[in-house]
Parts: structure tokens; C-alpha cells; sequence
């Protein structure tokens, strides 16, 4: 093993050692050193490494689409089909209670939907004009980074959602652990997020005949500082305490006959191959993972850190 993959950092998915550097920058801002994917050997998730300043991130999301009031409540408008899945999914799986906190709120879009189905929604999201304007909205939201930095009480929800946010945690294990520690025993955690981790060796392959073919990747995987196969989050899902974890392929979030080409391909080759294999192959470019939170605290919990208000 070399030095540089010694000193590269622990899998923020499973905390394995020793992850290979794909030599392809993430586009991601770099006040500092530029921001490199890393692969681990162990789950197959990327990340990007280092990641940058959180001051840094922030500016960069405000200036992004989602981050902007009106292109959020459009970006939200194509996502109604998903919305609407996903809370029809949560009615099915019967959540202990009606509490629900979406976690990367931005706006409130989805907070809007799950109360008019019923729930009584609130919100976690770091962006303080979305905050301002889920408030106005009558939603309460906290202000904070992530669900490990948002300070839930134990048991103080029946249902998290996080929509398109986990990729941009620094920490995804944190994440669904403050989720397992938050949710009452039998809650649900319904996830929608890339899978585009399995890219990493096309993209490899592709860069030794083509220098500049990594490009393909990072425009796949836009700014996110991570990206999981199914297979490794679900692994994560279960060190965290959680349960009966179904992963469904096929989640979009535009409307497929309006998505590129090569999209519209990836989403339809991915289905015709979860069909063939029993859904035991997962290639969709966006899943919806749904799981429920055991009856028992996992070792896993006891020793998390996390402040019990
Ligand atoms: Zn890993």
C-alpha cells in the first residue's frame, strides 16, 4: 500500500481505510487543496476528498439552483410524481405516529405535500433563506447542517425524509444514525438519492483511452460529496439499527420523457435489469430506500456521539 493511501481518510459510509484516490477532481469550490474522488475498498462508495469549508459549500449552494426560491419551487414542480410516491409508500409501511422531518427541507415543497396528506411535517435545512421561507410557509424548521448537527430529542419523530440530500452530507453514517437515534421504534426513514458510485470503473476505463473522459463523471455526479451503491447504504442502514430495508430503482426526479437521452437509457437499461435479476441488481441512477427503525438500539448507537436534548 502506498503512503497516499495510507493517509487518505476513513469511508464516511463505513469508515473503512484505505481508499483508492480515482485521480478525477470533483466540481466542487476549493479555497484549499481541490476536492479529489476517493473509492472505498471496502463498500464501493466515493467521496469527495477533502471536502471543502462548510462557509465554502454554503456560499456555493446559495449561488446553485436549489438554492434560490423561485428555481427551487420549479425544480420541486417536477418532483410532484415523486412526492406523491413516496408519501404513498410511507402510508403503506403505517409510520407509529403522523410526526414527519425532511431533512434538506430546502423551501418546504415536500413539507406542503406530507401535511396536506396528513402529517405533521417540520424541517431540517442549512440554507437560511430556505429556512425564512419554510417559516413564512408555517412550517418549523431548524437551521442546521444535518440531522447529527440538528440536536433531536430521542424518539421525537415518526418519520424522516431525505430527498436529494444525503449526497450532501460530510458524513452519511452520521446521518442515518442521528435518523435512527431521532425516530421512535418502528419509524420510518425513506431516502431518495443517487446511485452512481458504479460509474467510477466505466469512468476509469474510459479516461485510459480519453484523458479528459472523466469529465463524463463529474458531470454524473454534479457536486455531491458522495455517492453510494444501494448494496453499501443499506449495509450502513442496519449498522444504524434500522430494518426491513427495500431499495427501489427507478427513482426519478424530472419527468423521463423530458430527461437527456443518455438518461432516459441509463433509467430504462437499469429497469430491465433489476427486473431480470430479481431486483437483486441495482444500476438505477436514482433509488428510493425505505427502512424502519428496529426495535432495539444496535451497538452502533450506544457509542455514537450525540447530544440526548
Ligand atoms: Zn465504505
Amino acid at each position: 500500500m502506498t503512503a497516499s493511501r495510507e493517509r487518505c481518510p476513513a469511508c464516511p459510509l463505513c469508515e473503512a481505510p484505505g481508499a483508492a484516490d480515482l485521480g478525477v477532481g470533483a466540481p466542487l469550490p476549493a479555497p484549499g487543496a481541490a476536492p479529489r474522488w476517493r473509492r472505498c475498498g471496502s463498500g464501493g462508495s466515493l467521496f469527495a476528498w477533502p471536502p471543502p469549508p462548510r462557509d465554502a459549500l454554503a456560499a456555493h449552494f446559495a449561488e446553485m439552483a436549489y438554492g434560490d426560491a423561485e428555481r427551487a419551487d420549479a425544480i420541486a414542480r417536477d418532483k410532484e410524481p415523486l412526492f406523491a410516491h413516496l408519501l404513498a409508500r410511507l402510508q403503506e409501511a403505517r409510520p407509529p405516529g403522523r410526526r414527519l422531518l425532511d431533512v434538506g427541507c430546502s423551501f418546504g415543497a415536500f413539507l406542503e405535500r406530507a401535511r396536506g396528506a396528513g402529517f405533521e411535517p417540520r424541517g431540517v435545512e442549512p440554507n437560511p433563506q430556505a429556512v425564512a421561507v419554510a417559516g413564512r410557509r408555517g412550517f418549523p424548521v431548524a437551521c442546521a447542517w444535518g440531522l447529527a448537527d440538528a440536536g433531536l430529542a430521542p424518539d421525537s419523530v415518526d418519520v424522516v425524509t431525505s430527498i436529494d440530500a444525503l449526497y450532501y452530507a460530510e458524513s452519511p453514517l452520521a446521518e442515518v444514525r442521528a435518523a435512527a437515534r431521532a425516530l421512535a421504534p418502528g419509524g420510518l426513514l425513506a431516502i431518495r438519492t443517487t446511485n452512481k458510485a458504479w460509474l467510477a470503473w466505466p469512468a476509469a476505463l474510459a479516461r485510459r483511452l480519453a484523458p479528459r473522459a472523466g469529465r463524463v463523471f463529474q458531470a454524473a455526479v454534479h457536486d455531491h460529496l458522495t455517492s453510494m451503491p444501494p448494496r453499501a447504504l443499506g449495509a450502513a442502514l442496519a449498522r444504524a439499527g434500522f430494518v426491513d430495508v427495500v431499495v427501489e430503482g427507478g427513482a426519478t426526479t424530472v419527468p423521463l420523457e423530458r430527461a437527456a437521452p443518455s438518461t432516459r437509457l441509463a433509467y430504462h437499461v437499469s429497469a430491465a435489469l433489476e427486473r431480470a435479476t430479481g431486483g437483486r441488481v441495482h444500476l438505477s441512477p436514482g433509488v428510493l430506500v425505505l427502512a424502519r427503525r428496529g426495535p432495539a438500539a444496535a451497538p452502533d448507537l450506544a457509542s455514537a456521539a450525540a447530544p440526548a436534548l
